[in-house]
């Protein structure tokens, strides 16, 4: 090739989703596919949320760009100043603009491991290094740690809480240290915040911390990429700058918009996920070693390596994330979303049927 693409862009992995349902029950000839794999919410959208994006029509209209009305109803959501919140395309959209907001070739980003792997391919997209540090045994972050890896060229530091793939929540008095400590920006990530019962908001009052969450998980919106952060107004300023110019589509943002307004719908699911969750670990913790979880998925420790299972449960039917690729984690690692009760009845059944085979 004679074009030129920077270097750093040879150590980004290319990114492999999972397989769909479809991949899998062409390749296994099966009826019957569940997918346990990406932390999606079973329930699907609130009717209202689809009503709302079906109406759309001005599909030749730009759409708007400063989002007041989404905005105003997640500041009435979450109780924080409407001009203190941005939106992206996703929380990747979030994630991208504020590392395109803070890193020049060179500097540093400090990641927990394991966690969200994007955090690492967008670290290396901007030719900055990722500092990885060891969690404690229980996975929360290690602060001392954390603060010993700090210097002048780290420009961001992530915490994931609840995190990906752990399922663990961070103490606020660690993380509120660490802001405290550093004068680096603090990137909280609360994707899964719904599914737990503490989160980090009150920290958005120090300068260096911003806060995202997104409509993906507990609003089941997924497919419609709305993510949010919440940030001090001198950085919402610069934010703004980074933004693509219109980075959400009408429909979506209006989808959005009905979901909030149709909150119960959303605690329902959170219900039922929630108590599924509980469920599901005692259930579990007959094949594996199982951890506690705030949030829709479960982290769980296999004897048998993870990849094998995870293989042998796709040949039955069921798609989970093995994690062995994940940086942090070993060869024994495996994440399973919560699905519905007949969903995760139906993966009980399977491992059942592992372990009579002597798989398991
Ligand atoms: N953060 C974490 C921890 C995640 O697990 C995910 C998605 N799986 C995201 C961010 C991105 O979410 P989205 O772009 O769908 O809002």
């Amino acid at each position: 090739m004679k074009v030129k693409i920077k270097e750093c862009l040879k150590e980004v992995p290319e990114y492999v989703a999972g397989k769909s349902i479809e991949e899998v029950k062409q390749k296994y000839g099966l009826k019957r596919v569940v997918k346990l794999a990406s932390n999606e919410n079973p329930y699907g959208a609130s009717k209202k949320a689809i009503e709302a994006f079906k109406k759309f029509r001005d599909f030749h209209i730009y759409p708007k760009t400063d989002f007041k009305e989404l905005r105003e109803k997640i500041a009435d959501y979450i109780k924080v100043d409407a001009e203190k919140i941005v939106l992206g395309a996703g929380m990747d959209g979030v994630l991208e603009n504020i590392f395109k907001m803070f890193l020049n070739a060179g500097d540093e980003v400090i990641i927990p491991i394991p966690s969200f792997p994007y955090y690492h391919t967008l670290t290396k997209m901007y030719c900055a290094k990722d500092i990885r540090v060891s969690r404690r045994e229980d996975f929360t972050m290690d602060v001392d740690a954390v603060l010993d890896k700090t210097n002048e060229k780290t420009k961001i530091i992530i915490v994931c809480s609840p995190n990906n793939p752990t399922g663990n929540v961070e103490r606020k008095e660690d993380v509120k240290r660490l802001v405290e400590e550093t004068d680096a920006l603090v990137f909280i990530d609360e994707a899964y915040v719904e599914f737990s019962d503490c989160n980090l908001m009150d920290l958005v009052e120090y300068e260096n911390v911003v806060v995202a969450r997104t409509f993906s998980k507990a609003f089941a919106l997924a497919n419609l990429r709305i993510g949010y952060a919440v940030m001090d107004e001198n950085l919402r300023r610069e934010y703004m700058k980074v933004n693509t110019p219109f980075p959400l589509s009408t429909p979506a943002v209006n989808a959005a918009i009905a979901a909030l307004d149709d909150l119960d719908y959303a605690k329902q699911c959170i219900k039922k996920i929630v108590e599924e969750r509980e469920r599901l670990k005692k259930e579990l913790s007959k094949f594996f070693e199982v951890y506690s979880s705030q949030a829709n998925f479960l982290f769980v420790k296999s004897d048998v390596k993870s990849k094998i299972v995870a293989e042998e449960l796709l040949k039955k039917g069921i798609i989970v994330r093995d994690c062995s690729n994940f940086i942090g984690c070993d060869e024994h690692s495996l994440r399973i979303s919560v699905g519905k009760k007949e969903d995760n009845d139906f993966l009980l059944n399977a491992l059942e049927n592992l372990k009579s085979e002597g798989i398991l």
